[in-house]
């Protein structure tokens, strides 16, 4: 499932005295399978893409396409309940939307919402449990009784077993150490590979970007102002500074590698530690 947006401008507050223009005639397009990382600064405009991205949101101006359906901001449509179901968002600290007495209840909860059966909710359930890595016994157990990084999967595994086309994660390592920001990311990269899930993640971080993407989106001041393949969007060094961004380290350290052979390499993320 291909995600557009055409043209999309955005406003909070439209029409009000407090009206905030936060996007402006954004072009993106996401390939169905692809990995798709969106950067920038606090304030560039990305969380508010991502709310256009199941339509949270709809465009003030221009048209978000997301596989057949069409948002825009006028038109009322009936099919965004369909949209919800096949765009899964896993917010920042997703961990503070647990909510059911056990884990396996609150696995089970949006698909059942969504009418799927109980036993193929539970079956999702014990499935995702085992994917994320969690023990067995954490099923009937509360959620509030676990660690932070295992109620961190629980919540992500919640929003798996709606069985999403399409990922998006919002900062999804935030106030995680460095060994479990690489779970989680590494998780999500064998989620993308195994299920063949489109991926869209939404950073700050250029590491991750460049380690785990395959398509890259800037955003600056609310609008995308450059997007490609890692390779075209980490060519133009000066480029990225005009955004107040850096190369990755993984890229910098490449980029001197390349030099002393005399040829450029596809991007391979050559440190381990970052
Ligand atoms: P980012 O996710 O990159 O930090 P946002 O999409 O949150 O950026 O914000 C883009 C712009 O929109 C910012 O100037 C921000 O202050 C403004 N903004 C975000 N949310 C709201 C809101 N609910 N009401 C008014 N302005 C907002």
């Amino acid at each position: 499932m291909d995600i557009t947006l055409q043209q999309v401008s955005y406003a909070y507050a439209k029409d009000t005295p407090f009206e905030k223009k936060a996007l402006f005639d954004v072009d993106l397009n996401i390939p169905s399978g692809s990995y798709q990382a969106i950067i920038g600064h606090t304030g560039s405009g990305k969380s508010t893409v991502l709310q256009h991205l199941n339509a949270l949101l709809k465009p003030t101006e221009g048209t978000v396409r997301i596989g057949e359906i069409e948002v825009q901001g006028k038109k009322k449509n009936k099919q965004l309940r369909a949209v919800r179901q096949k765009v899964g968002i896993v917010f920042q600290f997703p961990e503070h939307q647990l909510f059911d007495e056990t884990v396996l209840k609150d696995i089970m909860f949006g698909p059942m919402n969504y009418g799927v059966p109980e036993a193929e909710a539970k079956a999702r359930a014990v499935e995702l449990v085992k994917l994320l890595g969690l023990p067995e016994e954490v099923m009937e157990k509360s959620p509030f009784d676990l660690s932070g990084g295992q109620m961190r999967r629980v919540a992500i595994a919640g929003v798996l077993a709606m069985n999403p086309e399409v990922l998006v994660l919002d900062e999804p390592t935030a106030g995680l150490d460095p060994r479990g920001r690489k779970e989680i990311m590494d998780l999500f990269y064998r989620i993308h590979q195994e299920k063949g899930i489109t991926t869209i993640l939404v950073t700050h971080s250029m590491e991750d970007a460049a380690r785990y993407a395959d398509r890259i989106a800037i955003m600056y001041r609310g609008k995308c102002v450059l997007q490609g393949t890692p390779e075209e969007v980490f060519e133009n060094e000066t480029r990225l500074k005009d955004y107040q961004l850096e190369l990755p380290q993984t890229v910098k350290f490449q980029r001197k590698l390349e030099q002393m052979m005399g040829r450029r390499l596809p991007i391979l993320c050559l440190t381990e530690e970052v």
